[in-house]
């Protein structure tokens, strides 16, 4: 297994004044470590602030919170995969909650972008979830189980080896109501078990990251869960103690 990645998903917050001053603050407090990996993905108008405010630190990576399923064209607002490869940023999240339910992103949608960010150099956080409802229903599997397969529908197996998963339950996030270890552990076997079916052994090498409601006091118990290699969290990530504490857990 790789080692743990702790992703800070900062949403719309922090422009580049208020990144440039997180990124000092954090820097100053974090030293490298070999033995994780920590990703920041900021508001797209702060991604290239956020990497001169890093100033080479290679133990820290840079994506984009979205990308259009295109390259270029008519698309007055978006950006694009190559515009975000070109700012710096070498990660983007796909398919997160807020996209799917806030604004009615689909499946089929985030499968595009996950294909937009391989062709253009950017790894995908394929992001996939369940509502409070489809859990009540018995349903989470299935529901995690149809994001995860046609969210990685049009990529080549190389490119799914390389990339990373997050579960992120829909009810979790933002909310303070937070998965049993137990609870994530149950659904990333089941997106484990997926994976090897599309990819083989090399299921082992995607990282599987918890999100939902994720603070200093139960990341640690998170991090323990079996197939749980990393956290992406929101909230949380935006407190330079908090986010130090996640990130030593
Ligand atoms: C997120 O935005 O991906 C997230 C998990 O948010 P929070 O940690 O605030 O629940």
């Amino acid at each position: 297994m790789q080692k743990p990645v702790l992703a800070g998903n900062w949403k719309m917050n922090h422009g580049p004044t208020e990144a440039r001053a997180f990124v000092a603050a954090f820097t100053a407090r974090w030293s490298p470590r070999a033995d994780l990996t920590i990703l920041f993905f900021p508001p797209a108008l702060s991604v290239t602030t956020v990497i001169h405010a890093l100033g080479g630190r290679a133990d820290i990576g840079v994506g984009v919170q979205n990308i259009w399923t295109e390259d270029k064209g008519a698309f007055t607002g978006e950006t694009s995969a190559p515009m975000a490869r070109d700012a710096g940023a070498r990660f983007v999240l796909v398919g997160h909650s807020e996209r799917r339910h806030v604004f009615g992103e689909t499946d089929e949608q985030a499968a595009k972008k996950c294909a937009a960010a391989a062709r253009n150099g950017l790894t995908p956080v394929l992001c996939v979830g369940e509502l409070l409802e489809q859990r009540e229903a018995g349903k989470t599997m299935d529901i995690v189980l149809r994001q995860l397969r046609t969210g990685l529908s049009l990529l080549d197996p190389d490119v799914i080896a390389s990339m990373a998963i997050a579960y992120e339950p829909v009810w979790a996030i933002g909310t303070g109501k937070t998965a049993t270890p137990g609870d994530a552990a149950a659904v990333h076997g089941v997106i484990r078990a997926a994976l090897h079916n599309l990819i083989g052994q090399r299921a082992s090498e995607v990282p599987i990251l918890y999100g939902g409601s994720v603070n200093a006091g139960n990341a640690r118990a998170l991090l323990a869960a079996a197939d749980v290699d990393g956290l992406l969290v929101g909230g949380a990530s935006l407190d330079i103690e908090g986010w130090v504490s996640i990130c030593g857990s």
